[in-house]
């Protein structure tokens, strides 16, 4: 695997000379290092020649189009570059682009300042005709002002490099589906054609029987090897080990585990769904296994859902290596007897084990709908953080992205009795007006959960998509929501065009 890049773009003119280019050359180079030398800039950030005119900056927009490395370009206008020159590149990219409002040095020396100084640093200047051509371009962007060496800077870099990062993967993500949707639900159809277009994912299904074929030729020595993984990493009961009655429950996921890994990596798969309803000859609903592949950065969604499944392979590569965890969710039922109300989320057993707070438990339970044998699963309660949830609903004409801010707390009392994995979290700006704006957008009752991923970097995502994106936060209310949901529609009618 090759590092992923962003490349860093200078823009400027050949009117200003050779020892002023060099300069421009020399302080561009040390921008971009600077980046590149940050934290929380997860990406290697790569120096390119200053551009100078038209060809130039269509030849560098088309090599970061066509170089599988290249994630996304940051653009700065050092000094004056006059913006029809960018036109035919601008036109051309297709990947994300950050327009970087910047200049060489933080202070500026007052004492010595002549006119070469100011032709030198007129980013001022340069980049306000820059974000003109780009507003009248309609580019899609985001725009970051501010010295490089500022740490808030540098954390808006990255998780724009980490929103790129999500873009990148959605443009080459396959996704299988096993099986259809659930038979009658609504919210998980979709327009997979338009999904493909805007977002890139490819969704595709295959009979379940496919993959019993693969889980069929599992062996009791890869079925031994999974065990063995999950007695170091779970707390298992004792008639669920070797040699206990309920054992054979355990090898049975085991083998599901094994066959559905395999399907996944010989397909190229980084996404999938299952259906309950549609288990051909699998003797147990996928459970423990979905929860591991989840928890390995595999997208999934239940009852055929692949909008929330590409969803969670999207945000699980933005939020990367970060603390916290991305999982599939569901909202479940509320305690709303509480000053401030909770919502209880789960699923009928997969959750990410990434959210976790404690070392899950390996549980055997019978499962109450789908007619299968008592499926094994991993049960937790997600660790408390901040965090959002967001779903995805195809309303017709387009496509609706909703995210609303959480925090995942913990549960009021103990759950003893309930056997799959939790969270329980509250909404912002509270429960009343989280739950009538979430009901008001039509956004789905299956959502992916994050607590490694911001709505500032779900904006560049939704942007990078051309993708509504409803935002419910603290700064949320009624009025401005029913009034926004209004004016998006119509925003969102003309910018699709006829
Ligand atoms: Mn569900």
């Amino acid at each position: 695997m090759t590092t992923p890049q962003i490349w860093f773009l200078t823009g400027s003119q050949d009117l200003y000379g050779p020892e002023t280019l060099q300069q421009v050359a020399e302080q561009s180079q040390r921008v971009a290092a600077t980046l590149d030398g940050a934290a929380a800039v997860p990406v290697e950030v790569v120096w390119k020649p200053v551009l100078k005119d038209s060809a130039a900056i269509r030849a560098a927009m088309g090599a970061a189009n066509e170089d599988a490395t290249c994630i996304g370009v940051v653009t700065w206008m050092h000094t004056f570059s006059p913006a029809k020159m960018w036109i035919a590149g601008l036109d051309a990219l297709r990947k994300p682009l950050l327009h970087l409002h910047t200049q060489a040095d933080a202070a500026l020396p007052w004492a010595t300042i002549d006119m070469d100084f100011m032709n030198l640093n007129q980013a001022a200047h340069g980049d306000r005709e820059f974000g003109f051509a780009l507003t009248r371009l309609k580019v899609p962007r985001t725009t970051v002002s501010g010295h490089a060496s500022n740490p808030a800077v540098q954390a808006r870099v990255g998780g724009w490099a980490r929103a790129a990062l999500g873009v990148a993967e959605a443009r080459t993500l396959k996704l299988a589906r096993f099986g259809d949707n659930m038979r009658n639900v609504a919210v998980t159809e979709g327009d997979k054609v338009e999904a493909e277009l805007r977002v890139g994912v490819s969704v595709n299904t295959y009979g379940v029987n496919d993959l019993v074929d693969v889980v069929a030729q599992v062996t009791d020595a890869q079925i031994d090897a999974l065990v063995a993984e999950y007695l170091d990493s779970y707390v298992v009961a004792e008639d669920l080990r070797p040699g206990g009655d309920r054992h054979d429950s355990v090898r049975e996921a085991a083998r599901i585990e094994a066959g559905l890994r395999a399907f996944l990596v010989d397909g190229g798969f980084r996404a999938f769904t299952s259906n309950f309803e549609d288990l051909g000859a699998l003797r147990q609903l996928p459970g423990l296994a979905v929860q591991r592949l989840m928890a390995d950065g595999y997208g999934f969604g239940g009852e055929g859902d692949w909008k929330t499944s590409a969803l969670l392979r999207i945000l699980k590569v933005v939020g990367g290596d970060r603390p916290g965890g991305t999982s599939f969710m569901e909202d479940y039922t509320y305690d709303l007897s509480a000053e401030t109300p909770k919502i209880l989320g789960a699923h009928m057993l997969e959750v990410c084990p990434s959210i976790a707070g404690e070392k899950p438990k390996l549980e055997v339970h019978p499962l109450s709908i789908g007619g299968r044998e008592d499926p094994a699963r991993l049960v937790f309660t997600a660790a408390s953080a901040p965090g959002v949830v967001v779903g995805w609903a195809d309303l017709g004409d387009r496509f609706r992205w909703v995210a609303n801010e959480i925090d995942v707390v913990q549960p009021t009392e103990a759950l003893p009795k309930l056997p799959v994995a939790h969270a329980v979290w509250e909404p912002k700006p509270d429960f009343a007006t989280s739950t009538e704006g979430w009901l008001t957008a039509g956004a789905p009752h299956h959502t992916v959960l994050s607590t490694q991923v911001t709505t500032d970097e779900l904006t560049v995502l939704a942007e990078a998509f051309s993708t509504e994106l409803v935002v419910i936060d603290e700064a949320t209310t009624r009025r401005g929501l029913a009034q926004e949901l209004r004016w998006s529609a119509a925003y969102h009618r003309l910018a699709n065009g006829v």
